[in-house]
């Protein structure tokens, strides 16, 4: 991981380009003691860049605090090459594209990036101010809005043979470049959005691509099952399941087993590409005072949490109609940037109006 960096988005990196990789100055903007924020928004995924934008739109002055080197959450993490159908206005937008362009939008609130600095602990002090402390620095905010994802990006793992051994072997979990598939057979073992989506971007440039689910019906979006039974890929299941990885250096095959009948599969192969789910794991956001259920945070409607000051927003929260999209984690955030809004000023109106109306 690079070195930690926090760069303005309007001055330190271009704002047609994503930062991170581009950016390599060490020197912390705002390391004047008790440079306080209307609203930091701790995680830079699709969530918190337009929650960015957001707090721009409302004239608060907004910092972003990110673990990760570089803007984008999962969409540069784990699917950059992937193409998302289901943002509004888009009838499709490659992930690391899309994150372009909402850097682009973010950066339009003259946004404070901090970014490869992951938050360590949240404290709210009897003043109010709330302080972020990371490994180097502490950030101090009137608001903070959390949107950190599932925390870090753990694969759920298989416990068969040779699954570990063969991680970056031919075992993947995600597919940061489709070009490493061209001509290769793969397996894709999964029956979600994720697995249906790699099996439709696979399917015009590997060998062949073949689709495992144990189960008897798929969680994917109905239009990608039909997509994908109507494709290449062969698809075996119900209850398939992996039973164990063969290969020395590499990945050379993977057995499958039908569980009802016990008959089994040997798939010669390159390469495998588990999409069986990812384990949130919050790490030190468990220890800042957040009320969490099965590793969610709980918010109400206007997306606050138990702490005053502190909302969240995005994947890593649960409320009664909860549905993880980007779509809704945005929505989420425009709420909680709002409510931040009449929190730090209760003169100021709750809805934004129309962004055309608004002075940039
Ligand atoms: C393979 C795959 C395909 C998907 N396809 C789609 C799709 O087609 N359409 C769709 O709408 N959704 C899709 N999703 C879901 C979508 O990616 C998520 O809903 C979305 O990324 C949530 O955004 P977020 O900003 O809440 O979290 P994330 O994107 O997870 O970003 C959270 C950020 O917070 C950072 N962070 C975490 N903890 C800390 C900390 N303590 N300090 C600082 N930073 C921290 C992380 O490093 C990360 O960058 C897909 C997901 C996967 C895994």
């Amino acid at each position: 991981m690079k070195s930690a960096t926090t760069v303005s988005s309007s001055k330190g990196a271009s704002s047609k380009e994503t930062p991170g990789s581009d950016v390599t100055n060490d020197t912390p903007r705002d390391s004047a003691p008790e440079d306080v924020y209307d609203i930091t928004i701790i995680g830079a995924g699709p969530v918190g860049l337009y929650g960015a934008f957001f707090a721009g739109l409302r004239g608060a002055r907004v910092k972003v605090i990110e673990a990760l080197p570089e803007v984008g959450g999962a969409l540069k993490a784990l699917y950059p090459e992937k193409y998302i159908y289901d943002i509004a206005g888009f009838p499709k937008v490659m992930a690391k594209e899309y994150v372009q362009m909402a850097y682009r939008q973010a950066a339009t609130s003259d946004a404070s990036f901090a970014l490869g600095r992951r938050v360590r602990d949240l404290r709210r002090r009897d003043d109010g101010i709330i302080e972020l402390h990371t490994k180097r620095d502490i950030h101090y905010s009137r608001t903070v809005i959390i949107s950190c994802g599932m925390g870090a990006f753990m694969p759920r793992r298989l416990d068969v043979p040779n699954v570990r051994e063969l991680e970056g072997k031919g075992v993947h979990y995600s597919v940061r470049n489709f070009e490493q598939f061209r001509d290769k057979r793969v397996v894709i073992v999964g029956g979600g959005d994720s697995a249906f989506d790699y099996a439709l971007a696979l399917d015009p440039l590997a060998a062949s691509v073949d689709l495992i689910h144990r189960s008897a019906s798929f969680a994917a979006h109905e239009d990608s099952v039909e997509k994908v039974k109507r494709s290449n890929v062969t698809l075996h299941y119900p209850y398939w399941e992996t039973k164990a990885v063969h290969g020395d250096s590499k990945v050379e095959a993977i057995t499958a087993v039908q569980t009802q009948t016990g008959a089994e599969k040997y798939f010669p192969t390159d390469a495998i590409l588990f999409n069986i789910g990812f384990l949130a794991n919050l790490g030190p956001i468990k220890n800042w005072g957040v009320r969490i259920s099965r590793n969610t945070i709980l918010v109400d409607d206007f997306m606050r949490t138990n702490i005053e000051g502190v909302y969240a927003a995005g994947d890593i929260v649960t409320h009664r109609g909860k549905i993880n999209l980007i779509t809704t984690g945005c929505g989420e955030i425009a709420i909680a940037v709002n409510h931040a809004k009449t929190y730090l000023d209760p003169k100021a109106k709750l809805s934004p109006g129309h962004s055309s109306h608004m002075k940039r």
